[in-house]
């Protein structure tokens, strides 16, 4: 740590590790300033920059990487399957799950790890201290977050995992994972299901896994009616922008516990870092410099 003027900071100098997320595209992500936050206020010296790959290059985009010395690495939309015949190895939920989202340098090459379900997890539990075990979970939505979300919740010991979702067999792939390689109870339904009423109204979490009501479309909404939630039910949207979104807006109206997306994707990110670096990063103000951030882009 250096002043340069008042101001504290880390040099990068030459012996600065990078880090990187790789994406197509990843001009949004927040990712960048969450981790050189880490970074400089633990005073390791590390930096991590955002690199934008166009398809047809993902091989020689983790090739260049490693022979670079990059320390590891975030692989985000569209990549996160793609990445996995590029790797010597991966851990047992990443394998699960199907995806990969952190890359972590070993002797050999890029071990693969998905931390998406975990941070979705330990986000819920710190914040809301709501546990999995014994509960019936809704998913709307079943594209590759509600895949890892799912895994993650029945691998947590939840009752029962059902997916809500216009195409049927791909929901169907993730029920199929959870009842046969977990043994826990599946089910799936389409939005016009005449049942979707009773199945909403016995969810104890609801969770929007569809982009419906992100910024700039803020007065989508999943095509559910919510009169059907009730004030024991937790509403999570994965949607962080914006901060609130119409389906919270209308949950919380009917007096349920709500969260945003902001809370995944920082937990995610300190189970990342934890893997590259083995340290616990600092979290007290976190959350508002995201907030803070957001509100201004
Ligand atoms: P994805 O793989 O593209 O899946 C999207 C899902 O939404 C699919 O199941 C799709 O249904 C459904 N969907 C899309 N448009 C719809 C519509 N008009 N009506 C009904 N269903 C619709 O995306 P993802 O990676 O899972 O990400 C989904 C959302 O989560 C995004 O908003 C993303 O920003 C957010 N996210 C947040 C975090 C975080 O850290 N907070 C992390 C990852 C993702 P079909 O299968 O029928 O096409």
């Amino acid at each position: 740590m250096y002043f340069y003027g008042e101001v504290k900071m880390n040099f990068i100098n030459g012996k600065t590790k990078p880090l990187a997320i790789i994406g197509y595209p990843v001009g949004h992500s927040l990712s960048p300033l969450m981790h050189n936050i880490f970074f400089q206020f633990l005073g390791l010296n590390n930096v991590y920059i955002p690199l934008e790959i166009k398809p047809g290059h993902l091989q020689a985009a983790i090739e260049a990487l490693w022979t670079l010395g990059f320390m590891g690495a975030n692989i985000t939309i569209p990549y996160k399957e793609e990445v996995i015949p590029l790797l010597p190895e991966i851990s047992s939920e990443a394998e699960l799950i199907g995806a990969v989202n952190t890359l972590v340098r070993k002797e050999n090459g890029f071990r693969g790890h998905n931390t998406d379900g975990q941070g979705f997890l330990k986000a819920l539990s710190i914040e809301k201290g709501w546990e999995p075990h014994g509960k019936k979970v809704v998913i709307l939505g079943a594209g590759g977050s509600a895949r890892a979300i799912g895994i993650s919740l029945a691998l947590k010991g939840a009752h029962k995992i059902t997916i809500i979702n216009r195409n049927l067999l791909r929901a169907r792939g993730i029920t199929e994972i959870v009842e046969k390689q977990i043994g826990v109870h599946g089910e799936i339904f389409g939005w016009n299901n005449p049942m979707l009423e009773r199945v909403i109204r016995e969810g104890d979490i609801i969770i929007n896994t569809t982009p419906l009501g992100m910024n700039p479309n803020i007065n989508e909404i999943p095509p559910l009616d919510t009169k059907w939630l009730s004030p024991s039910q937790l509403l999570v949207d994965l949607i962080y922008n914006p901060l609130e979104t119409r389906l919270m807006k209308e949950a919380k109206a009917q007096g349920c516990q709500v969260s945003n997306g902001l809370g995944m994707l920082i937990y995610q990110g300190v189970l990342s870092f934890k893997l590259w670096t083995g340290q616990e990063p600092p979290l007290e103000n976190i959350r508002e410099t995201l907030e803070k951030y957001l509100n201004k882009v």
